[in-house]
């Protein structure tokens, strides 16, 4: 088929280059000039493993372009998705202006040559799908009126589940496929286009192999079809069960540690139960990212519009703001004064294998502890870059490794959990600071070798001791960090 992805953003480039490796030709356009020139050069412009292979196979496969005009292409495609950010407004609603503009702009550039399907892929309020609608009628309307009645077009709701870091992965083996529709010729021009993703007739790429779970010659994606209202409620409640499991997590992360028990053992121990599950249920310094805090907002925003309060929404919020501020206090317990030290944060991105800082714990982390006279050095592996151009008048200083971070500091922050800090040297880090002091925002390092180390830590949530003869948390280990969605 031929499709065109609106907004190149983490959403839309992995989308637009899955859909051509899936063998479809793809066009994808953006407003941002520079965005387009570095995807012409085959440089993603986000960070995210596999991606640049990606794009390079899409363009042998279906094949894929990049484009700053959206005319051409839409009057070209079967299907338009639209996937351009929808962040929040002070008041938590979402702001829908890049929608709007995108939608007026599809029905602008439509003819009657063809039927065409428009795709929400962005996370939108409950209405959107109409709002699209009239919007796209708005713009044909507009641009050639004597047509208007000839063009034909559905409206589709296609939420994206894909979590930054793994979002090629996500995308290709996804969980399930959410369509929203309201009449079959549309449903059934989506279950064309996800054909292949659906029964996995296609080869996997050396960088995203299949998982185990879709070997077997009879696999399939279940393709959940809805009506386009429920299509959008499923990605609210889906992020919003996610966030309210890490919430959890925390509150009883916060329990534990006043009672003397260790979090990641009461998670496990409640994980196991097939109701509950073992995933996002680990405890730390609370979620960020780009959607749970918006898509939130954003729904406690709907539910107000039709007169109720969720108050559950609302609690993970306010759990969640709590959470950010634990690492201040252990700090403060562990070091009494903070003005005048030197504290290092190990790790910038909201989560490891992005550079996505947006709503980042760590910098939230970072701007407090400036505001309390610390000064701050930190070490990502990825995010620095985008640190810099993003905030730029963050007075933070960039060290080029985990180790110079750690130079002469009073304490030590593990704030995004990349794999390659599992491998740091421990001894040799507490060996260069002023004071070996590690908060463990993650739950990442094993308590006891931290200590035997010769570091004074503090993780989120475990007992420091333990009365004697009943076992030691430390003795096993850490169940495997499960890592987070969008
Ligand atoms: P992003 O900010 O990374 O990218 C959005 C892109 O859209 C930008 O490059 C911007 O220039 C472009 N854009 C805006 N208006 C445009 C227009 N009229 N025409 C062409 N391009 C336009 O956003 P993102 O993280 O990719 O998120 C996109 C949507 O997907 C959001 O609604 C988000 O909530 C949702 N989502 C995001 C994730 C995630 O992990 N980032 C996961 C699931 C869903």
């Amino acid at each position: 088929m031929r499709v065109t992805v609106i907004g190149t953003g983490y959403v839309g480039t992995v989308t637009g280059a899955c859909l051509a490796y899936l063998g479809h030709r793809v066009t994808c356009v953006d407003t941002d000039r520079s965005k387009i020139e570095k995807l012409r050069r085959g440089e993603p412009p986000i960070y995210e493993p596999g991606l640049e292979e990606l794009i390079v196979f899409a363009n042998e496969h279906g094949g894929i372009d990049f484009e700053t005009e959206l005319e051409s292409s839409v009057r070209e495609s079967d299907v338009i998705f639209i996937a351009v950010g929808t962040p929040p407004l002070p008041s938590g609603e979402s702001n829908l202006s890049y929608l709007e503009n995108a939608a007026r702009g599809i029905g602008a550039a439509m003819d009657s040559s063809r039927f065409r399907v428009v795709v929400n892929k962005s996370t939108v309020p409950v209405g959107s799908g109409n709002l699209v609608e009239a919007l796209v009628r708005e713009g044909i309307g507009e641009s050639h009126p004597d047509l208007s009645g000839a063009v034909r077009f559905g409206v589709a709701s296609n939420p994206e589940f894909l979590r930054e870091g793994s979002a090629i992965h996500d995308s290709l083996y996804p969980d399930r496929i959410v369509v929203g529709a309201d009449d079959p010729a549309t449903l059934e021009m989506m279950r064309q286009l996800y054909g292949a993703l659906i029964e996995q007739q296609f080869i996997e790429p050396s960088f995203a192999p299949r998982p185990a779970n879709l070997q077997s010659a009879i696999r399939e994606i279940p393709l959940v079809a809805t009506t386009i209202t429920s299509a959008e409620m499923i990605k609210y409640s889906a992020n919003a069960f996610l966030a309210l499991k890490i919430g959890f997590a925390n509150e009883m992360a916060n329990i534990c540690e006043r009672v003397g028990a260790d979090v990641t053992e009461v998670m496990t121990g409640i994980g196991l139960d097939w109701r509950i599950g073992r995933g996002f249920l680990n405890a730390g310094i609370g979620w960020g990212g780009s959607c749970f805090g918006k898509d939130i907002s954003s729904l406690l925003h709907t539910a107000a519009e039709y007169g109720y309060q969720a108050r559950i929404l609302e609690a993970s919020l306010a759990v969640n703001r709590m959470q950010r501020s634990v690492v201040i206090q252990k700090l403060q317990e562990k070091l009494y004064i903070l003005k005048g030290r030197t504290i290092a944060l190990l790790g910038l991105a909201f989560k490891p294998n992005t550079d996505d800082l947006r709503d980042a714990p760590s910098l939230q982390i970072a701007e407090k502890l400036i505001q309390m006279g610390v000064r701050v050095r930190v070490y990502d592996p990825v995010a620095m870059n985008a640190c810099r151009e993003q905030y730029p008048d963050l007075r933070i200083t960039y060290c080029m490794d985990a180790l110079s971070a750690a130079d002469r500091a009073d304490a030590l922050v593990l704030v995004t959990e990349w794999p390659e800090f599992a491998s740091l040297n421990l001894k040799q880090l507490a060996g260069r600071m002023n004071q070996a002091v590690l908060i463990d925002g993650r739950n990442f390092f094993q308590p006891r070798q931290a200590r035997e180390a010769g570091f004074e830590y503090a993780g989120i949530g475990r007992a420091i001791s333990r009365p004697a003869g009943n076992g030691h948390p430390d003795a096993r280990p850490v169940a495997a960090a499960v890592p987070s969605a969008d």
